[in-house]
């Protein structure tokens, strides 16, 4: 690896709630991943949020996946103010809904070939025609729906190692993107990055649709979706829970 290139283990990261977020910024990622690519093994990218890591506290194989993935990214306002809470403020919110336009596009320019993995019927597909348009030379090197059960997964790895794939995108929602990615990971022979994108291909597609950019900004995508699909609010419990969480076991010496 070249000198230039940082490692993972090299990049501070913080725990929050049993679970680690690395400190990068989207350069770092972008940075990271160029290092990981010239490496023969894969890597692994969580997004994480406060959702994941509220799943965590109950899950102990999700929490142990979390803390042997190769880069945690906070991906959630909430992270954010968990890291400044912890007088361990953490640089910027990295979407895992901009990563996957931005990795596309490094993905093109090195010649790197993508596989999409799940979504709905017909979803992948039409994110890949969308992402190959968008970054003129960008291989898609195959997309399929498949679907997380154990029971398939030796047929989809054969699928991906047999298009040669360099970067996997799983979009199964967590925690069984992240779940399937740990568990097929030393199967996949081609692929040296694999990231868990949830409902990344419907935004691409246009079937969900993004918070404006302001409300990125402001810290309100959570709220947008909420209003756009409100049969997440049991899901979206999760964030005070978090807060609260946060505060009571950052111990008497925080506060
Ligand atoms: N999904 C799938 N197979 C499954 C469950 C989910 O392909 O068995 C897909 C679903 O179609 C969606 C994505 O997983 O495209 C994740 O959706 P969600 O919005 O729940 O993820 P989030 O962005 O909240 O992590």
């Amino acid at each position: 690896m070249s000198e230039n290139l940082i490692a993972s283990d090299n990049v501070n990261c913080v725990q929050i709630l049993g679970v680690p977020v690395h400190s990068v910024t989207t350069a770092d990622v972008l940075h990271l991943v160029e290092g990981y690519m010239i490496q023969r093994r894969l890597h692994q990218i969580a997004t994480v949020n406060p959702e994941f890591i509220m799943t965590a506290q109950n899950d102990a194989e999700f929490r142990q996946i979390l803390n042997e993935t190769d880069l945690c990214i906070a991906d959630g306002i909430g992270l954010l103010m968990a890291g400044r809470w912890l007088g361990q403020p953490l640089p910027e919110r990295v979407a895992g809904s901009d990563l996957v336009y931005q990795l596309a596009e490094l993905a093109a320019r090195h010649d790197w070939s993508l596989y999409l993995l799940g979504a709905g019927p017909g979803v992948a597909e039409e994110a890949g025609q969308i992402l190959a348009k968008r970054y003129p030379g960008l291989t898609i090197a195959g997309v399929y729906e498949g679907s997380p059960d154990p029971s398939e997964n030796e047929s989809i790895v054969k699928r991906i190692n047999d298009s040669q794939a360099d970067i996997l995108y799983v979009a199964y929602g967590a925690p069984r993107q992240d779940k399937w990615i740990a568990r097929n990971r030393h199967n996949l022979t081609s692929v040296r990055l694999a990231m868990g994108i949830g409902g990344s291909l419907d935004f691409i597609t246009g079937r969900s649709i993004r918070a404006p950019r302001w409300m990125q900004r402001a810290g309100l995508e959570w709220l947008h979706r909420l209003y756009k699909e409100p049969w997440r609010w049991r899901r979206m419990t999760s964030l005070p829970k978090f807060a609260y969480r946060v505060f009571r076991d950052s111990g008497p010496a925080r506060r």
